[in-house]
């Protein structure tokens, strides 16, 4: 793999830098993820919701890789949420991935108004357990929902996978990961590549760099800590996104992306997000 790794809480190894396929239509996640995988990552962020387990899973059995050198990541949808639904919708997933275990399994979203995520996640200790996710976690949880989680649950989630990027800094969300060792992972990192690659500031430090907007933005979340998986259906894009390990970005650069955060949400907010709930 051409990324490095980050160790997660339970001493289970996870690329920096993966591949996100949402929005890839099944019949395009063969191809997509297959030219990933040949250009070098090793990580691939899928979702039962993303209606591209089955293509993602062919691009994994044709692809020439050992399954130990893939780190493939899926998350359960929000419809079925709750224990006995959860078991049954990770034994589609796993069935439609072809695999006979994931790396990482997540909680898509925490839906606090159907109060499920508890026994949901009872669940998913259960296949941590039996050795079918080597590692489980939660995507869109806020701090509050954390801390009640893992006051109320025996398995610290290894990864909250969250909407991050420069205009989305998630101050107050990263450190609280960092005080209980959950590693934070960054939906969009890009900004789904609409404004943020504009920013006059990206495409300064871009250019002093000579490298292009994606790559420098990959690199601010490299350098502050984040698991970033971004997507590109278009194979030359592809390979850049991952051309980010040989150079970096100082203090200035730090400092300049820094003052770019507006708060500024382009997915739903996890409070009041209730779809399919
Ligand atoms: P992203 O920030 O990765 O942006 C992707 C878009 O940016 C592409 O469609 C393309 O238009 C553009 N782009 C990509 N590479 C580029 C480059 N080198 N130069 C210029 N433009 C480029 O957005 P995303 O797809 O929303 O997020 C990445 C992944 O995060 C998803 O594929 C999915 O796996 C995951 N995700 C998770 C959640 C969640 O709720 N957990 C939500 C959204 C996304």
């Amino acid at each position: 793999s051409k990324a490095p790794s980050l160790t997660l809480n339970n001493g289970v190894e996870m690329p920096q830098l993966g591949f996100g396929v949402w929005q890839v239509p099944d019949d395009e996640a063969e191809k997509a993820v297959g030219t990933a995988i040949r250009a070098g990552y090793r990580s691939i962020d899928t979702a039962a919701i993303y209606e591209n387990e089955t293509g993602t899973g062919k691009a994994i059995a044709s692809c020439g890789v050992a399954r130990d050198e893939l780190f493939v990541t899926t998350k359960l949808w929000n419809t079925e949420q709750g224990y006995d639904s959860t078991l049954r919708a990770f034994d589609a997933s796993l069935a439609k991935l072809g695999l006979d275990y994931v790396d990482l399994y997540l909680i898509h979203w925490p839906l606090p108004a159907k109060d499920a995520y508890l026994d949901t996640y009872k669940a998913f200790e259960k296949i941590y357990a039996d050795g079918r996710a080597k590692a489980i976690g939660v995507s869109n949880f806020l701090p509050e929902h954390l801390e009640r989680l893992i006051g109320e649950t025996s398995v610290v989630p290894a990864v909250n996978q969250i909407e991050l990027h420069p205009q989305l800094q998630q101050e107050a969300s990263r450190a609280f990961h960092a005080r209980h060792s959950v590693a934070t992972e960054a939906w969009s990192p890009l900004g789904q590549g609409k404004g943020l690659l504009e920013v006059p500031t990206v495409v300064a430090v871009a250019r002093k760099h000579g490298r292009t907007p994606a790559q420098v933005v990959l690199r601010w979340h490299l350098q502050i800590g984040n698991v970033v998986i971004p997507k590109s259906v278009t194979p030359s894009r592809i390979a850049e996104n991952l051309d980010v390990f040989d150079f970096e970005l100082d203090a200035d650069d730090l400092a300049a992306f820094a003052a770019l955060d507006e708060e500024k949400r382009l997915g739903p907010d996890p409070a009041t997000f209730d779809f399919g709930a």
